[in-house]
């Protein structure tokens, strides 16, 4: 990465423009915050994320931030901190966001100490270091190269530093809706969004950006009955009616959809792939009703879920004792509904499908249904910019999200979110969540290019008067 650096600054510094100029002591910067929040344990439960918003507004205001640009919040037992960059013109702010917190890790299960930033062949190892810390170090890093290149942003940019997104997402909920964020024109969140390298080759693939996302719900399903002596077997069971249930969700299939980003997700990812699946995905982006198609892809674990809602069976319950009718018995059904589609709706075709009115559908907790984000050329132009420095000619799509991040509170509060990490990463190499957590090397320092290079472009940033 040195190599690559050293040559940026030369093009730059021949070029004639200063804004690169500092790059090598950003990265030093940059990588010395990333271990810092690594080492702290920001898992919920640990109470961390006060003291790392309290580190990151030090580093800042050492950075030249003032103190009246950084809000701190707090919500769900979660710090997070906003901070902004004021524009030079009256126009809806851009936001930037990144979570603080991390999936818990548990260090005598890991091989290195997940709270210790360990670079080791090439990557760097820690609890965070994919999922989301990189993304906080490339906001802190573009803040500060900002204040340092005296940089000045026509429109007010915003960086949410979220505090609880593995949880309850009450300190996005916070952030979407404070006084200097709640008028953003757009976020771009850090947490998703990347390109793909070829396992085998490491060649660049495709570069995806997260537009939507699929809503989670849990459905419970329960049967009960009077059960009695084991001995004594009645006609009617809640063991077996529950099972029978089961056997009609998973014969279940909803209907195929599709919407303009995952016809275009689908079509990019078909041109790239060969075989009958490459065919399958063609087919489907060009005509949606090529029920042919629609079949092959509904058996692909990868592609099944971009189109249609579909729903599986997760835990299971049932029974108090080995010589006893059961009273009850129970399973969850884990849904990733379609954009568009109403919870309700998906629980009353589980309950038409099960067709039996001794089990009821219940819906858990209360499920977030989010918007579609529709791509803005401006900013797919300026993500395609930025990916194009380090990864030229690669095709820049957006996507469907089958797992979740709080892209979709900012989008429920009305700010279309657009995730781009710039981190590119190849399949076999996605740990976050799990064990011996890690990210490429030269992927944190394209990050921080990334992100830098986003806020400087959309929002049209200039060298402040002298
Ligand atoms: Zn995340």
């Amino acid at each position: 990465m040195k190599r690559l650096a050293a040559a940026l600054f030369f093009a730059v510094a021949a070029a004639g423009a200063p804004l690169l100029a500092e790059s090598n002591v950003d990265q030093a910067t940059a990588r010395e915050v990333y271990a810092h929040i690594i080492s702290l344990r920001t898992a919920a439960g640990h109470g961390e994320t006060p003291a790392m918003v309290a580190y990151l507004a030090d580093v800042l205001r050492q950075g030249g931030v003032p103190a009246l640009d950084i809000a701190t919040l707090e919500a769900g037992g979660a710090t997070a901190m906003i901070v902004r960059l004021p524009g030079t013109e009256a126009a809806r702010p851009i936001l930037f966001s990144a979570h603080m917190d991390v999936v818990d890790a548990l260090p005598e299960d890991w091989q290195r100490s997940p709270f210790t930033l360990i670079e080791e062949g090439g990557n760097f190892y820690g609890r965070g270091t994919m999922d989301n810390k990189a993304g906080v170090a490339a906001l802190v890093a573009t803040i500060l190269r900002f204040k340092a290149e005296r940089l000045q942003p026509a429109r007010e940019l915003l960086f949410a530093f979220v505090g609880d997104e593995e949880t309850g997402m009450e300190t996005t909920r916070a952030i979407a809706t404070h006084p200097w964020v709640r008028d953003a024109e757009f976020a771009i969140n850090t947490d998703a969004g990347g390109g793909l390298l070829d396992d085998a080759t490491g060649k660049p693939l495709v570069y995806l950006v997260q537009g939507a996302e699929k809503t989670f719900a849990t459905f419970d399903l329960a049967v009960t009955n009077p059960g009695g002596h084991s001995s004594r077997p009645r006609a009617d069971n809640a063991i077996y009616q529950l099972a029978q249930a089961l056997l009609k969700v998973q014969a279940h299939r909803f209907p195929v959809m599709s919407n303009d980003l995952t016809r275009a997700y689908l079509g990019a990812v078909g041109n790239a792939q060969s075989g009958p699946t490459g065919e399958a995905l063609r087919a489907f982006a060009k005509d949606p009703n090529d029920a042919a198609a629609a079949a092959v892809l509904a058996d692909s674990p990868e592609f099944a879920g971009t189109t249609r809602t579909t729903c599986v069976a997760t835990l299971l319950s049932g029974g108090h004792a080995e010589n006893a009718l059961p009273q009850t018995a129970g399973a969850a059904i884990n849904c990733r509904i379609f954009p568009g589609v109403a919870v309700d709706t998906v629980r009353r075709e589980l309950e038409a499908a099960i067709a039996d009115p001794d089990v009821t559908v219940t819906t858990r907790d209360s499920p977030t249904a989010s918007p579609v984000s529709e791509m803005r050329p401006d900013v797919m132009a300026a993500i395609g910019r930025a990916v194009h420095e380090h990864y030229p000619g690669v095709a820049v799509v957006p996507y469907l999200e089958s797992g979740g991040t709080d892209g979709k509170v900012y989008r429920t509060a009305g700010i279309p979110t657009f995730a781009s990490s710039g981190l590119f990463s190849k399949p076999s190499q996605m740990f976050a969540h799990g064990l011996n957590e890690r990210l490429p090397v030269q992927s944190f320092y394209q990050g921080l290019d990334h992100i830098y290079a986003l806020a400087v472009d959309l929002g049209g940033a200039k060298p402040a008067a002298p």
